[in-house]
């Protein structure tokens, strides 16, 4: 058979965590030709490779640089939203924490409506993608493309948080990923001999010398090609230059909780009201587009630290040395190297808060800069109640879309963020810190009030970078897709990316999108 070059049987958009999972896996059968478009360039930088390294990525040309609009809750502020724009994707800019997330999120899930979607439903998956460092178990996978490791260098400030929070009563728990999430723990990373492994690592790296597979770079996909309410292919722009890729199967968006909505929205599909708002066509009604947007807020929770032993510095040439020849020291972090995770009321399915822990000064993403030795925490809201969207500020497919959080809309929120400052002050003051516990720098010992501290939330908090939910799977009204990611009323259209999610899972949500495209592609394969 004659088949045009431009076509290809399934056309993914985005070479990000769920992007390459799909096309690694897809692409394992040699009968079928699959194109993967990816608006961002190449992954090949120390800052990608360094764990250390991963916020000198912001606002580089391997983000796409996102700001929130100005936030009703938080004092109107715009929020940075940094999002991976390379190959890799967010994967190749993450913290590396490698956290599925509670059980009972899975549930929750199916109990929507997705069948199949429940823990016993996404274990296999999770255990598939996973080469775990410590051997199989009954909840660990290994031989998987993913490397799950333990870290190599452990910050004695990190020893002093799990020693605190051991004094308040809070359970050690050396596995967030086995038979329970809750209690204080190091977290395992999404790392392979000591430098990061993203998805692009894992999963496309491997696949690159197939002959099925083709990979794009700096084609930053326009709208969806519809015909007759078939999606048929994608129109891209490549330096400037308008092109097509048709696809004979399926075309599939894994652009991300912020770029799947508004590609789809670019394409007629979405609220047909606010599509004419800007001046597009609804080629299908579909409401829930952009819709039920959730994130995880953070406030950062920051201390002088009486000894010099905290990262700052790590970035020596030294370091670098010991990175490079030996791939262990200081770099070889990812920064927020242990966490708890713990429930504010008694009756939750799930723990509602975690707080991340880290030898730094990390206030304002790592933009704000301090020379002495400091050490912080970040108590992160990870059941919101408030949700929000993502519309399009315009037809114009280049300009960057309207986010809106909505972060905090709902009163309990604030309240979990409030007890979240609260236990870091415990954990701060507990005799494991005696020694390291300098003066409170954020929020300062001056508030001391559930007001004042709110008030501090209201002008600190900022992302922990984990959208999801605005194509939401599911059988309602609102729902994007149904349970095989399938986009509702259109014909040969799926989203496989952080935005199906339902609702938001309590953790971090890269493994959980990881998860995500391995049964989609499990999916697919099977027909
Ligand atoms: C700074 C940061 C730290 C994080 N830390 C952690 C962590 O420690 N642990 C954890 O579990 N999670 C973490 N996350 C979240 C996690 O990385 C994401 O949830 C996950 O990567 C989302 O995967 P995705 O496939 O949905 O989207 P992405 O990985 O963002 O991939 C989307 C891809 O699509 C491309 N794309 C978008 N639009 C277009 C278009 N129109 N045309 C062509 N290509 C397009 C993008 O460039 C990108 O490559 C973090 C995220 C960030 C940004």
């Amino acid at each position: 058979m004659t088949r045009n070059k431009d076509t290809h049987d399934y056309v993914i958009v985005g070479a990000g965590s769920a992007g390459c999972v799909l096309a690694g896996r897809l692409s394992e059968d040699r009968h079928v030709r699959v194109l993967l478009l990816e608006a961002g360039g190449s992954d090949s930088v120390k800052e990608v490779r360094i764990p250390a390294a991963f916020s000198r990525l912001f606002k580089s040309t391997r983000d796409w640089n996102y700001s929130t609009d100005p936030e009703p809750h938080l004092n109107g502020r715009r929020l940075y939203w940094p999002r991976g724009k390379m190959i890799g994707g967010s994967s190749s800019m993450n913290a590396m924490i490698y956290s599925r997330g509670n059980c009972a999120d899975y549930d929750c899930w199916e109990e929507l409506g997705n069948q199949g979607w429940g823990w016993a439903g996404v274990l296999p998956y999770f255990k598939k993608s996973e080469n775990q460092e410590r051997g199989a178990s009954e909840y660990h996978g290994t031989g998987g493309p993913l490397s799950v490791s333990d870290l190599r260098c452990v910050n004695e400030l990190t020893r002093a948080f799990l020693e605190g929070a051991a004094e308040l009563g809070i359970p050690a728990n050396a596995d967030f990923n086995g038979p329970a999430q809750d209690g204080a723990g190091l977290y395992q990373v999404t790392q392979k001999n000591g430098a990061r492994h993203s998805a692009a690592e894992a999963y496309l790296r491997p696949a690159m010398g197939r002959r099925n597979l083709e990979v794009v770079t700096g084609a930053h996909a326009l709208r969806v090609l519809v015909e007759a309410r078939r999606a048929v292919g994608i129109e891209y722009a490549q330096d400037g230059v308008p092109r097509q890729a048709r696809a004979e199967c399926e075309v599939i968006l894994a652009g991300g909780a912020v770029n799947s909505p508004q590609l789809l929205l670019l394409s007629g599909v979405g609220p047909a009201e606010e599509l004419k708002a800007v001046g597009i066509r609804a080629v299908h009604d579909l409401p829930g587009v952009g819709k039920n947007l959730q994130d995880h807020l953070m406030v950062s929770v920051g201390y002088l630290c009486n000894k010099p032993v905290s990262l700052a510095g790590a970035a020596s040439i030294m370091n670098f040395a010991r990175w490079l020849l030996l791939r262990n020291g200081p770099l070889t972090s990812n920064v927020a190297e242990a966490g708890i995770f713990l429930r504010t009321r008694e009756g939750l399915r799930a723990p509602n808060l975690q707080i991340l822990f880290g030898p730094a000064y990390y206030v304002n993403h790592g933009f704000d800069r301090r020379e002495e030795h400091c050490f912080g925490f970040g108590p992160t809201l990870i059941a919101p109640q408030s949700n929000g969207s993502i519309g399009l500020c315009s037809s114009n497919p280049l300009d960057a879309p309207s986010i809106r959080p909505n972060y905090l809309r709902a009163e309990q929120d604030m309240q979990v963020m409030i007890e979240g400052v609260r236990w870091c002050r415990a954990i701060a003051h507990t005799t494991a810190f005696q020694a390291y516990r300098g003066d409170e720098l954020h929020p300062g010992s001056a508030v001391a009030s559930d007001e004042e501290i709110a008030s501090f939330v209201r002008a600190e908090a900022q992302t922990l970078y984990h959208p999801t939910g605005t194509c939401k799977m599911g059988r309602d009204a609102m729902a994007v897709v149904d349970s095989c990611l399938r986009v509702q009323g259109m014909e040969g259209l799926r989203v496989v990316d952080a935005s199906v999610m339902p609702r938001t899972i309590a953790g971090n949500t890269n493994a959980p999108t990881m998860m995500i495209a391995e049964k989609a592609a499990d999916m697919i394969r099977k027909g």
